[in-house]
């Protein structure tokens, strides 16, 4: 069972969640509990950090952040106690839950299962603060934004555990995010496919490695509400379990991107590498890319988008590289968001990109770069547009 920030945000809420686990532990299951850090709090850690230095070291960065989940895995397992049921919290390091990768991003590489068995063993409710690891040199580990859910996949599968529960604070996934859409229907059955393209896409009801994970061992995720969680929330397994009478499963938006134009490009082999590889080395994520083709096909505009956090950076380096790569002009823009459709049903439906199309033109949204996957096609938009899109087009597919 992994709870959220917002479902441990203050003491009555980690009271509720102790009584939710000493609810479930009536028929003996054995439970291993994941939880965040108190809603807002690792924000707050974000902000502090950043008032010490622009520059604030990466392994420090990680010990400041894991603590928000320690905080509570106290607090929880207390309040358990208290509750008069065993348990008692470990941390990542006791585990140990060992990672790899760059600190603030790191990925959980294997995790020592004895000692928790152990306590399950002895009847033990063990609460373990989702988000941390350690490196192999030993060191305070993150595992990127959101990483708790990713924490709970891993555990579930290195424990071979019969369910994995993700309690949040909306009643399971929904056709689109019910903040921006109140005729958001909440979903029974999700496949891992698409649950990963709409989480990639800006639908953080479940982070995406978490997704990745899961999908790659198989393992079921039920995704239900901490604050009604007698309701039975959307189910997430493999596409061959669901019957699809929809051609689109959701909508998904994010408005985390900046697009980069490079006007007058010479037409030549090498000329689309040279503008890339310098992104490549410096590890930025290229996300929806546009070449067009001018009428005397000796002169193109390529147009991409990268991490919004990424764009100054970008924009520097191909500013240095100008020369080089030869181009007569750059253009950024930050304003921008990215709106999608999801569905497995696209593949067997002809027309489905004449439809969003159709749907955003009849509503004047201007369409600025498009790409697609075999179960998605996004969009990129001017901002001030993007709940106008969602809407247009969660009712123009019959989601409403
Ligand atoms: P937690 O703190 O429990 O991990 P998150 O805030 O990370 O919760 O994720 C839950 C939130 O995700 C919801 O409150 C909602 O605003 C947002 N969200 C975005 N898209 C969707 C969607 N398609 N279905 C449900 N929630 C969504
Ligand atoms: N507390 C971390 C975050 O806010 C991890 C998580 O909640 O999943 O990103
Ligand atoms: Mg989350």
């Amino acid at each position: 069972m992994k709870f959220g920030g917002t479902s441990v945000a203050n003491i009555e809420r980690i009271k509720n969640v102790a009584d939710i686990i000493k609810n479930k532990k009536k028929d003996n299951s054995k439970l291993v509990v994941v939880v965040s850090a108190m809603a807002g709090v690792t924000n707050d850690l974000v902000q502090k950090s950043k008032s010490i230095s622009k520059n604030f070291s990466n392994e420090e960065y990680d010990v400041l952040l894991s603590s928000g989940e320690q905080v509570t895995s106290a607090l929880l397992s207390a309040c358990l106690i208290e509750k008069n049921i065993q348990a008692r919290s470990m941390l990542a390091w006791q585990i140990p839950i060992v990672t790899e990768g760059q600190h603030k991003n790191s990925r959980i590489l294997s995790l020592n299962s004895k000692a928790i068995l152990n306590y399950l063993d002895m009847n033990y409710v063990v609460v373990i603060p989702g988000f941390q690891g350690i490196s192999e040199k030993m060191r305070v580990s993150t595992i990127g934004r959101g990483g708790s859910d990713a924490s709970a996949v891993a555990l579930a599968k290195a424990l071979d555990a019969d369910r994995c529960e993700i309690y949040t604070d909306v009643e399971g996934i929904f056709t689109t995010n019910p903040e921006i859409c109140d005729k958001a229907k909440k979903i029974e059955k999700i496949s891992y496919d698409e649950i990963l393209e709409m989480s990639s896409l800006g639908a953080k009801v479940m982070q995406s490695s978490s997704v990745q994970k899961a999908m790659m061992n198989d393992i079921e995720i039920f995704v239900k509400s901490t604050f009604s969680p007698e309701k039975s929330g959307t189910q997430i397994l493999s596409e061959d379990r669901i019957s699809y009478n929809q051609v689109i499963t959701g909508v998904a938006s994010s408005n985390d991107d900046a697009k980069i134009t490079l006007i007058g490009v010479k037409d030549k082999p090498g000329v689309a590498s040279a503008i890339f590889k310098p992104l490549n080395d410096q590890n930025i994520i290229v996300d929806m890319i546009v070449q067009n083709i001018s009428a005397d096909s000796k002169k193109t505009d390529v147009t991409f988008t990268v991490k919004r956090d990424d764009m100054d950076k970008t924009k520097k380096m191909l500013e240095n590289l100008k020369k080089d790569i030869g181009y007569d002009n750059l253009l950024t823009d930050n304003k921008v968001a990215k709106v999608s459709i999801v569905g497995a049903g696209m593949i067997t439906h002809p027309g489905v990109a004449y439809k969003m199309f159709n749907a955003l033109s009849l509503k004047k949204i201007n369409i600025l770069v498009i790409s697609t996957s075999e179960i998605r096609i996004s969009v990129l938009v001017n901002d001030s547009n993007v709940e106008l899109a969602v809407k247009t087009l969660h009712s123009a597919f019959e989601l409403d």
